[in-house]
Formats: structure tokens, C-alpha cells, sequence
């Protein structure tokens, strides 16, 4: 039975030694629904308690009829929610740019509505401050979350949370259209691609809005803005070239992101990439665990195999020839590659070096990657301004000049064939090995047996006694989202992995779970105070890939 008058139980308890306030974990009657004191800190330093506000019938049916809908109604609320309370000290995860689902706020198909928060609760010289708190829980939050109630929402904000739910739905529905339209991404004509600054996620102010090149234009379907015109980036090799600062790095950031949905306002609304499409770099320093790069590395001075390598220091070279493969080996379909991220010598091998270094262990990208398509079926998005190397083995070639889009494939095939150019030295595509994690080796466990899994900002996961280095990892967007993935990595290793399926496998019962239960798949059950946002399988590979206490058991071929 849920509990009456929660504003007058703190003050009661005004003075009272601070741990008291565990007394009110439990549910407290709303006057719309109920709050949930679901942890009480046990000092004030410790992390926040956390409260859950679930208030029913507080969404309307058009906008709980799908799971995409809801996430898209939860984040609306989200922002809303920040908005209202920002000034207090209660803590909203409402996230960034990005519309994913998260365990902060929750829209179930009855039209319930459930907020999560963290509520740090008052207590200088750990005494319970009773009337603070009695105001903060017991009107500031109560009055804020009303307002979320569609009864309570003014007319302008209904119209604004339907916009968002129907810009969600669409961009799903232009990703979903990719395939079918054998495109690797879209871009609409109109979309603002720049962000404000390199820490700011916002659209740049004055931007030159996105145009489709005459020949690149498609007209793709959705459900609620009708046809929607723009730039449609087909499967195979895709090369986007022009000179430096014309536009090339930040097109292939917006594709990027566009595994991602957005909300309206944020310029990517409708620019969207496939589920599957990776973004890869060098990445000298990080570690790796049994991988086969001979796809990329023909051989190595010392020796090692290059079919079973491991370093706890790669190089550039090698770095991005990992990422690569395990990209690919966790089920990429397209990657995308930007010379400005890249080491030199994983891109290109001129004519010239050709002559002068016999004996190159490195494997160019430029020999691998028409067969990548060809044999593997992943496409490939690259920015390189710097070498017509690739000119002849882009099937699509787009050129950015003062941020204006434009195709110039056929002069750059013309080019390729009139000049001379490199030798090719290598045919083929390997097959990619499959690798077999052993379970016990993804173990959060910290010093004194204590699950340890943190997010420190978007680079950083603390799993276990590991720090997992993230900062390459590019489509990671969201804190919460690099606690979800350190839940995850727990999950496959307590109760997906089994030391026999390989990590690929484990990855798609973990994308079987996610389908079923949402985000709440990565909960350890209803008390958990975490706010976990959902990661993609490619990030939570990833970051397997770069744990170093990993270990593989075993390679399947
Ligand atoms: P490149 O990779 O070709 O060297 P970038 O993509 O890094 O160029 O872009 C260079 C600069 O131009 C960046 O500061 C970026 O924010 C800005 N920029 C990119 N596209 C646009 C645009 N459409 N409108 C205005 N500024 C843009
Ligand atoms: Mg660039």
C-alpha cells in the first residue's frame, strides 16, 4: 500500500540522524499517480537517491501506439522535465541530441508515464533538513511532473510533442527505407550537418543548409512528412573528396549520427545511416586481444602471427586494422573512415613506395576495399581529399566545395584511368575470424568483490578494475549510454556468453533481449538506481574489444 502525505513525514523527521531517511523507501500517494522513494542515499555524499514518479493515463494513444512513438514521447517529457526543474537540485537524465531509450523515462502502451530522478537529499551535519526535503519531493517534484500529464500539457506543447513523435517515426522509417533502396545512408535536402562547436551538439547558427547533387537525389517515404528529397549514398565504395575545410569530415560526422534519431530542431533530423554502419579509426595505444588483422597485416617484423594478434600498445597501422575486422566481425555493414582519424599507411601505398619498400607488411585499405563489398557485403563511406588512389575503386565519388554537395564520379574515373597510378598487390577478402570471449574474463567485479561499472563521461567506462578507453569510439553520444554498455558487457558475461558461442552469437541474443525488454534488459531489476541509456551492439563490442583483461578462448575460422 502506498503511503499518504510525504511532505509531512519529512518534516517529522526534521533533525533526525540523517540515515533515517531510508525510512521512507517505499510508495507515497500522488495526487496523479504515485512516487517511489526507490533508494535513500545513507549519507549526503553519497550518489543521490533515487525516486520514481509513475503517474497513469498520462499519455495519450497516439503517442503510445508504437515503441518508437514512446521513446520519442519519453524524451519530449524528459527535456520538458529538465526545463522545469532546472534551478532545483533534483537531477533529470534527459540526455542530449539523441532520442534513445532510456531508463530516466519510460511511456508504456497504457499511457503511463515513468520518470526516474536522482534526488540528493538534504542533511548538513547529517541531520535530516525536513522541511527542505518535504519541499523539494513533496511540491517541487510532485508540481513539476504534473505537468507532464497530456491533460495538463497547453495546447502549443501538444503540438510540439506530436511533432517530435512524428519526426521520430519518420527517421525510422528512412533508415528502414535504406535497404530496400540498396542506399547506406540518407541526407535531406535542407538538413544543417555542422554543430556549433566541437563540445556543443546544437546545429551551427547560419549554416549552409544540405542540397542533393542532381544525380545522388532520391525521393524516400515517410509516414508523416510524406516524401522527403535528398542525397541518397548508395551501397558499395562511396568517396567523399574536396579540399580542406570545404565540408567533407562534417558530412561524414552527420552520417555518423545518423544511426541515431534526433529530434526536431537538431538539423539531422532526416539524415540517417543504416543500423549497422560503424565509424573506424586509428587509435595508437589501444589494446588487442586475439585479433586477425591478416586481412590488413601481411606480416610483422617480430614475427607474430598476424592471423592471432595481441599488443597492449597498438600502433596507428595496427589500431585501425583491428577496428576494422572486429567491426566487420560484430556485424557491420557499412564502415565509415575519415583520413583526418586515419593512419596514413592503413590508406595508402602510393606508386612510388611501391618501388622503394619491397616489402611492406601493411595491406592498404584501398586494396581491400572493393573486395570488402564485393565478397563481404560491407560498403564503405571514406573522406580522403588527400590521395586519387581511390579514385579508381570508388563506385560513388561526392565532392564538397564550400559545403555544397556534388558527384563527380565519371571525372574521376576518367582521371584513374588516364594517369598512372599504384599497382594493385593484393585480391580478395579474407574471411573473418570469429572469436570465442570467455565469459568470466567480463567481470565487473573491483577490488573487494564490489560491481564496479561507471561511466566518466563519454570516454571512459570503469568496468571492474579495468578502465575501458571509449574515446575512439565514436557513435558512443551518451553517458548514460557507456553505463549501459558496461551493463551489457556484464550481461554477455554472466548470462549470455557461455565460453562456446563466439561474440558475434552473444551479440545477437543480446539484441534479442533489448527487442523484448527495452532498455530495462541492463537493469539488475526494479531497485536499480542507474540511469542507463541503450547502446548498439557495434559500441558494445567495442568496448569488449578494448577491455584488457579480455580473454579469448578460442577462434573460429
Ligand atoms: P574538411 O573535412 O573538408 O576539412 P570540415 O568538415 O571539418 O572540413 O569543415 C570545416 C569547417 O566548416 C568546420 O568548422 C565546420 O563546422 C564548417 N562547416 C561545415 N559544413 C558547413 C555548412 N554546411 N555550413 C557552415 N559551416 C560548415
Ligand atoms: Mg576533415
Amino acid at each position: 500500500m502506498a503511503r499518504r502525505d510525504l511532505a509531512q513525514t519529512f518534516r517529522d523527521l526534521d533533525g533526525q540522524s540523517y540515515g533515517r531517511y531510508k525510512s521512507l523507501v517505499g510508495s507515497w500517494d500522488l495526487r496523479h499517480g504515485s512516487l517511489e522513494i526507490v533508494r535513500a542515499q545513507a549519507d549526503p555524499f553519497a550518489p543521490p537517491s533515487r525516486v520514481r514518479v509513475t503517474l497513469p493515463d498520462a499519455a495519450p494513444e497516439e503517442l503510445t501506439r508504437t515503441p518508437d512513438r514512446r521513446r520519442a514521447h519519453a524524451t519530449f517529457l524528459l527535456r520538458r522535465l529538465r526545463r522545469e526543474l532546472r534551478g532545483t537540485p533534483l537531477q533529470v537524465d534527459a540526455g542530449g541530441q539523441q532520442v534513445l531509450a532510456r531508463t530516466a523515462g519510460q511511456v508504456r502502451d497504457d499511457g503511463t508515464v515513468v520518470i526516474e530522478l536522482g534526488a540528493p537529499l538534504p542533511g548538513p551535519k547529517r541531520r535530516i533538513l525536513g522541511r527542505e526535503a518535504a519541499t523539494l519531493l513533496g511540491e517541487t517534484l510532485p508540481a513539476a511532473v504534473a505537468t507532464l500529464r497530456w491533460e495538463e500539457l497547453p495546447d502549443d506543447e501538444r503540438a510540439a510533442a506530436t511533432r517530435f513523435a512524428e519526426t521520430v517515426e519518420d527517421a525510422v522509417a528512412l533508415r528502414e527505407a535504406l535497404a530496400e533502396r540498396r542506399l547506406v545512408a540518407f541526407v535531406a535536402d535542407g538538413a544543417v550537418l555542422p554543430r556549433r562547436t566541437g563540445v556543443d551538439d546544437r546545429p551551427l547558427e547560419h549554416a549552409t543548409p544540405f542540397a542533393a547533387p542532381e544525380s545522388l537525389r532520391v525521393t524516400l517515404e515517410t509516414p508523416n512528412a510524406g516524401p522527403v528529397v535528398g542525397m541518397g549514398v548508395p551501397e558499395g565504395v562511396t568517396l567523399i573528396v574536396g579540399g580542406g575545410y570545404h565540408g567533407k569530415s562534417t558530412l561524414l560526422r552527420a552520417i555518423e549520427a545518423g544511426v541515431h534519431d534526433h529530434g526536431p530542431g537538431d538539423g539531422r533530423e532526416q539524415v540517417v545511416a543504416r543500423a549497422d554502419a560503424v565509424k573506424v579509426r586509428a587509435e595508437d595505444g589501444r589494446s588487442v586481444v586475439r585479433s586477425d588483422v591478416s586481412a590488413f597485416v601481411s606480416h610483422l617484423p617480430s614475427g607474430e602471427p598476424t592471423d592471432d594478434f595481441s599488443t597492449t600498445n597498438a600502433s596507428g597501422s595496427t589500431s585501425q586494422a583491428a577496428s576494422m575486422v572486429e567491426a566487420i566481425e560484430a556485424g557491420a555493414g557499412v564502415l565509415m573512415v575519415d583520413e583526418d582519424t586515419s593512419a596514413t599507411n592503413m590508406m595508402i601505398r602510393d606508386a612510388r613506395m611501391q618501388q622503394l619498400i619491397a616489402t611492406e607488411p601493411l595491406v592498404p585499405f584501398v586494396e581491400r576495399i572493393r573486395p570488402l563489398h564485393a565478397e563481404r557485403g560491407v560498403s564503405s563511406v571514406l573522406v580522403m581529399g588527400g590521395s586519387g588512389d581511390y579514385l579508381g575503386v570508388a563506385d560513388t565519388v561526392i565532392m564538397m566545395s564550400s559545403y555544397a554537395a556534388s558527384e563527380v564520379t565519371e571525372q574521376a574515373h576518367e582521371i584513374a584511368a588516364s594517369t598512372p597510378g599504384r599497382t594493385q598487390e593484393h585480391s580478395g577478402f579474407p574471411a573473418v575470424t570469429a572469436r570465442v570471449v570467455d565469459p568470466a574474463s567480463l567481470d565487473p567485479s573491483g577490488k573487494q568483490g564490489k560491481r564496479r561499472i561507471t561511466a566518466r563521461g563519454i570516454d571512459t567506462l570503469t568496468f571492474g578494475e579495468d578502465d575501458v578507453d571509449l574515446a575512439a569510439v565514436e557513435q558512443v553520444v551518451d553517458r548514460s549510454q557507456v553505463t549501459g554498455i558496461g551493463r551489457a558487457m556484464a550481461l554477455l558475461g554472466d548470462h549470455v556468453l557461455d565460453g562456446s558461442i563466439t561474440l558475434a552469437e552473444g551479440l545477437d541474443l543480446l539484441d534479442a533481449q533489448v527487442a523484448r525488454d527495452g532498455v530495462d534488459a541492463l537493469r539488475d531489476g526494479p531497485r536499480d538506481p542507474a540511469d542507463l541509456a541503450l547502446p548498439r551492439r557495434h559500441e558494445v563490442a567495442a568496448a569488449v574489444n578494448r577491455l584488457r583483461s579480455v580473454r579469448v578462448r578460442s577462434l573460429r575460422r
